[in-house]
């Protein structure tokens, strides 16, 4: 298809959870499966704003007249969640994550953050609105296949989560509300529904990068606009995964290109992607964001000297890194592995001479083939059982070979420091001993059984070539 000729225009919003504790809170953020301690029901009132109207959608949910019942726990959320306290300070880590993706794209970034209220009316906010601050505005982002703009960064509270629905209730439960979330959203420039994916891919590397993003299904949302000439943009929401992105949003563009050659009215609304990869009308799209200054907190000077530590602990851009690690002789696969395994990255660091496709195929597999010799799937190596076994690899104390054996023993409970002690090499001395005294052993063996006995026997504790030229004298 060519996508410049329909008029193909499309844009990303990405939005990342955070593992960094709650943004406005000394909460944790956990989502939790457990029985509730106790809840809250609200009833949702449309207030007149500033002009003297009220909000028509906030009327509109005011008059489905519904419960709103939030779901607590004693330990895990505060009032704060519940708005029965004003916020507390911003949480810094959350801010400088978001001030490193604004960095990494080449965004401006403001002097001051002004914390805003965003109305939300379907009572996912006790509040009754989201906290958002704007921390970057017109980056760009380089693709395989052409930069796109970047509009956008800011940091934000997540919502609190759905968890039952009747006719005259919505539950809620707080746990999510105030996870902090980063959003992206970039330029309607994508050019075509593959670059769609890759800028995805891209960007959730970066929040990954940052090492601050929650692992797993569900913490990074991407939504896409999408629309044709003739047509307006239309909101698909719902991806459970970036490979059928491509092929969803092509279904998009057909549908539209339907409707128009139809000569229906095109409208502009909110799709939902369902699991088969179709997508269905979810809602009208929200006008624009009603948004207004959140005074509760005070506005965070940005300075110079923030900015400074932020670029002096600037991650790898993953992209570079990939090619950095596939040139050092890992494969697509394995690279990926380790991209933000972050015992790789202390390891590597660590030890520059030693072979990073040694450091990744020991993280990734000699550790899963140790622990199922041992038959202890569970167990845990800590960094500190790598640290001292490349210690004594860097010393040529042990060999390559010892890895997996040393780490068996670990396994099945052994300490590090016995553990490699079996398989300490011998010196040249020590070997010269060990093996005059072997001969006299098998001094009755018949000279082409001998070789294998000795190796047999000094395998592990010797390099092999001295055990062989020592058998050849
Ligand atoms: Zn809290």
């Amino acid at each position: 298809m060519d996508y410049a000729k329909v008029g193909f225009k499309c844009g990303l919003e990405i939005h990342g959870q955070l593992d960094v504790g709650k943004l406005f809170c000394e909460c944790p953020a956990v989502l939790r499966k457990d029985k509730p301690d106790f809840n809250v029901c609200r009833k949702l009132r449309a207030m007149a704003g500033e002009t003297g109207q009220i909000d028509v959608a906030a009327a509109h949910a005011q008059a489905k007249g519904l419960s709103y019942i939030y779901e607590g726990y004693n330990s895990s959320t505060c009032l704060v969640e519940l708005d029965e306290e004003p916020p507390h300070t911003i949480n810094q880590q959350a801010l400088d994550a978001a001030l490193t993706i604004a960095t990494l794209l080449h965004c401006e970034i403001p002097n001051y953050v002004q914390v805003m209220r965003k109305t939300v009316v379907d009572g996912s906010n006790t509040s009754g609105f989201q906290r958002t601050a704007l921390v970057g505005l017109n980056g760009e982002l380089e693709t395989p296949s052409g930069k796109v703009t970047i509009m956008s960064i800011s940091i934000e509270e997540d919502a609190a989560r759905r968890t039952a629905e009747d006719k005259v209730s919505v539950t809620y439960r707080l746990d999510r509300l105030g996870i902090p979330l980063i959003e992206i959203v970039t330029g309607p420039d994508i050019k075509t529904p593959e670059q769609a994916k890759e800028v995805a891919l891209s960007i959730g590397r970066l929040l990954r990068a940052t090492g601050k993003a929650m692992r797993g299904i569900g913490t990074i949302r991407q939504d896409v606009n999408v629309s044709i000439k003739g047509h307006q943009r239309v909101e698909l929401k719902g991806f459970q995964d970036l490979k059928s992105m491509p092929g969803i949003i092509k279904g998009e563009i057909n549908r539209q290109s339907d409707i128009l050659y139809k000569k229906e009215k095109p409208e502009s609304h909110v799709r939902n992607v369902k699991q088969d990869g179709t997508t269905k009308f979810l809602r009208p799209m929200s006008g624009a964001a009603r948004m207004y200054p959140e005074t509760d907190t005070p506005l965070i000077e940005i300075t110079q000297k923030n900015l400074a530590n932020i670029k002096k602990d600037l991650p790898e851009v993953p992209e570079k890194k990939l090619e950095r690690l596939m040139a050092a002789g890992l494969n697509d696969d394995l690279a990926n592995q380790v991209l933000f395994d972050k015992k790789f990255s202390v390891l590597h660091k660590k030890f520059p001479k030693l072979d990073p496709k040694l450091i990744a195929t020991t993280l990734i597999s000699t550790q899963k083939e140790a622990r199922k010799k041992a038959g202890q799937e569970r167990g845990e190596f800590t960094l500190e059982h790598f640290e001292y076994i490349f210690k004594l690899l860097i010393k040529c104390d042990i060999a390559k070979e010892a890895i997996l054996d040393i780490l068996v023993l670990v396994a099945t409970g052994e300490k590090i420091e016995n553990a490699a002690n079996n398989f300490k090499l011998m010196s040249d001395a020590e070997l010269k001993k060990e093996f005059d005294k072997l001969k006299k052993e098998f001094s009755k063996v018949p000279a082409e059984k001998l070789k294998g006995v000795m190796i047999g026997r000094l395998r592990g504790k010797a390099d092999i070539q001295k055990i062989l030229k020592l058998l050849n004298q």
